[in-house]
């Protein structure tokens, strides 16, 4: 029987193809967390495809997307009388990081890829700490940490944000965002049921590969609170940072075909008509 890493209650299983690896997934009856049930090795972190994803990127919804958060945090730390200064968990290109110093803030970071962290390093002059951010032992000391999309790969979530709390100064903010279970998901998972696993590309998009868990409402906010944060403010909210063909170039779809589904897509997304696959948290310390 499997238990659920947030509230430790009965996970059921989605089977998907049987005896197959991609069978193992579930969802806890309680919290409705969406799992991947397989160990995942910290090493294999390394070996994602860092320039194929990069291609991938949607840049002008990136761009958008970390100058929100900066505004935000600039205003959280500005009420809360704190520095501005962010640690960025899992750096990736280092955009961030840079928009972050035109902004005027302080800038660190860390990342599980050498060769993420050297390109960065190469371009922008960062130095980035390469290991998990629990281990680099921080106390009381950051006015703001973030995280694009990195709990849904973690190892271990709950130590995660555990040490992110501890790390925190009291005023000081946590933002991420990760996938949220939505319509896709459950579209994902009828369409590989009716199927007997035959059409299980939607669903393994979604949390096959890299992706470990996507949350529920619930879910998310007992691991925060179990995690140490009780003041938080979390947002459903519409945000596809690939660009939409490759989702379906990916999936066997004609590369025309994928073309126009995106078009038509992204107009979807601009009205606000597409499922809000993301949550957006934003967390404050308080001691
Ligand atoms: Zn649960």
């Amino acid at each position: 029987m499997f238990i659920c890493e947030v509230c430790d209650s009965r996970v059921l299983r989605i089977v998907l193809k049987p005896f197959e690896l991609a069978s193992n997934y579930g969802k806890c009856a309680k919290c409705g967390l969406l799992q991947n049930l397989g160990q995942i090795q910290p090493s294999k972190i390394e070996g994602l495809n860092f320039d194929n994803y990069l291609l991938a990127q949607d840049e002008v919804f990136e761009k958008s997307r970390r100058l929100t958060v900066l505004f935000q945090l600039e205003k959280l730390l500005t009420q809360n009388s704190l520095e501005l200064s962010v640690f960025d968990i899992g750096t990736g290109s280092g955009h961030f990081l840079l928009d972050a110093q035109q902004k005027g803030f302080a800038v660190s970071g860390s990342e599980l890829s050498h060769t993420a962290a050297s390109i960065v390093k190469k371009e922008f002059g960062f130095v980035i700490h390469v290991m998990n951010y629990e281990e680099l032992g921080f106390t009381d000391c950051q006015a703001s940490v973030t995280m694009f999309c990195v709990l849904a790969h973690s190892v271990n979530p709950e130590s995660l944000l555990r040490s992110i709390h501890t790390s925190l100064t009291n005023g000081g903010v946590l933002y991420f965002h990760t996938p949220r279970y939505c319509l896709i998901d459950s579209l994902g998972i009828t369409l590989a049921r009716l199927s007997m696993g035959r059409l299980d590309h939607l669903f393994l998009r979604r949390i096959g590969g890299d992706h470990k868990r996507i949350y529920s409402r619930k879910s998310l906010m007992k691991l925060l609170e179990k995690s140490g944060f009780s003041e938080f403010e979390m947002k459903a909210e519409i945000g596809y940072g690939l660009k939409k063909e490759k989702y379906f170039t990916a999936i066997g779809l004609p590369k025309n075909l994928s073309i126009l589904i995106a078009l038509v897509l992204n107009i979807f997304s601009r009205l606000k008509l597409l499922p809000r696959n993301v949550f957006t948290v934003y967390a404050t310390k308080r001691n």
